[in-house]
C-alpha cells in the first residue's frame, strides 16, 4: 500500500481526532504495528506505550507520532511514522527501528519517557508553515528547533465605577496591559516571535474599571542569546523556558549528503526530535513542504504525493548511509 493510502487509512480513524492515549490513538498504533510486521519488523511496546518496529540491533531510529490535535490534519506526525515504515520496507537487511511516540501533541509524553535511547534519530515531518512553499522547495533540513519561553505579566490598577470616576482619576490595569502588548510586539525582532494570546481582566465587568489584568506570554527565538535578549527586553514573570536545540552529528551530516541543495530552516514548533536531541541523541529532521500556505493542525493540512515520495527516498538513503557509517565505526 502506498504512503498516501496509508495516511488516508490513519486519517479515517477518529476523523482526524486522535488524542494521546485515546482509543483512537490505540487503534492507529495497532494499524501501524501491522504495517511494521509487513515491513519485516518485530513489534514491541515500552512502558509509556511507545510503539517500536525493530530489526536486529536497532541503534538507528526513525519515526514520529500518531496522535493529533482535535480535528487535525492527515500529515502531522503520521507522515513521519508511515515514511519510516516504508523506508524500512525498502531496506530489508538494515538493522533499525521505526518508532511511533505516544501523545506528542499533549507533551510530548512518550518521547520524554523513553527507557532507552538510540545512537541516532531522524524524523520526517511536515513543515507546518509556508517557508518551503514560498521558496519553491519540496524538502528542507532543520538546523535547530526554536527556543521557547512562557510566562505572564500582571498589572495592578484600582477597580472603580465606570460612570462616576473621571478619566484623570483612574488607575486602569487593562490600559497598562494594552501598552505592554504593543511593547511585546515591538520587542520581537531578528527571527524571534512573541505573542500575548490571552489577557485575564478582573473583575471583568463592562461597567467596572479593570483593577487587575494578567497577560500571557509566549516567546520563541532561534538562539539561546536571542531568547535571553527577548526575555530581558520584554520583562515578565518567567514560568518556563526551553533553550533552542540543534540538530547535529551523523544523522544531520548524512541527510545533508543525500540532499546537498536542500535549504535549511529553523523549526518554530517543538517535536519528538527536539526531545531526543535535548537528551543528547544525535538527531536530524527532514521537513516536507506544507501546501495551502502552510496550513496545519486543521483539515486543510496538505503535502503532495510527489513531495512525500521525495522525502521517503531521502529518508531511505539517509538511513542506509547512517547504517554504513555506523558499521564502519565512524
Ligand atoms: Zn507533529
Amino acid at each position: 500500500m502506498s504512503v498516501p493510502a496509508r495516511l488516508d487509512e490513519l486519517y479515517a480513524i477518529g476523523g482526524g481526532t486522535r488524542a494521546g492515549y485515546s482509543p483512537e490513538e490505540d487503534e492507529a498504533h495497532e494499524l501501524a504495528a501491522g504495517w511494521m510486521r509487513d515491513a519485516g519488523l518485530e513489534v514491541e511496546r515500552d512502558v509509556p506505550g511507545n510503539l517500536f518496529g525493530k530489526r536486529g540491533v536497532a541503534r538507528i531510529w526513525s519515526g514520529s507520532h500518531l496522535d493529533t490535535v482535535p480535528d487535525g490534519g492527515r500529515f502531522d506526525g503520521a507522515l513521519g511514522v508511515v515514511a519510516a515504515i516504508e523506508a524500512a520496507a525498502r531496506l530489508r537487511d538494515l538493522p533499525l527501528a521505526v518508532v511511533a511516540f505516544r501523545a506528542e501533541e499533549t507533551g510530548p509524553m512518550g518521547s520524554r519517557r523513553l527507557a532507552e535511547l538510540p545512537e541516532a534519530f531522524i524524523e520526517v515531518h511536515i513543515e507546518q508553515g509556508p517557508v518551503l512553499e514560498d521558496a519553491g522547495e519540496p524538502l528542507g533540513i532543520v538546523s535547530s528547533v526554536i527556543g521557547q519561553a512562557r510566562g505572564s505579566k500582571t498589572f495592578e490598577g484600582r477597580a472603580a465605577h465606570a460612570g462616576t470616576t473621571p478619566m484623570e482619576a483612574r488607575s486602569d490595569a487593562l490600559v497598562e496591559a494594552a501598552r505592554f502588548v504593543l511593547h511585546v510586539r515591538e520587542s520581537a525582532q531578528g527571527g524571534a516571535v512573541a505573542t500575548v494570546g490571552a489577557v485575564e481582566v478582573e473583575p471583568g465587568a463592562a461597567n467596572v474599571i479593570p483593577g487587575r489584568a494578567t497577560a500571557s506570554l509566549d516567546l520563541r527565538a532561534p538562539t539561546t542569546e536571542s531568547l535571553d535578549a527577548l526575555i530581558e527586553a520584554i520583562g515578565f514573570d518567567l514560568a518556563w523556558r526551553q533553550d533552542p536545540v540543534a540538530m547535529s552529528g551523523p544523522p544531520r551530516e548524512a541527510l545533508r549528503a543525500v540532499l546537498p541543495d536542500a535549504p535549511e530552516l529553523v523549526s518554530g514548533a517543538g517535536h519528538d526530535a527536539m526531545v531526543l536531541a535535548a537528551a543528547g541523541v544525535p538527531t536530524a529532521m527532514l521537513f516536507v513542504r506544507s501546501l495551502n500556505g502552510g496550513a496545519s493542525h486543521c483539515p486543510d493540512e496538505l503535502s503532495s504525493a510527489e513531495d512525500i515520495e521525495l522525502a521517503v527516498d531521502a529518508l531511505t538513503k539517509t538511513l542506509a548511509r547512517l547504517s554504513a557509517s555506523d558499521q564502519a565505526g565512524v
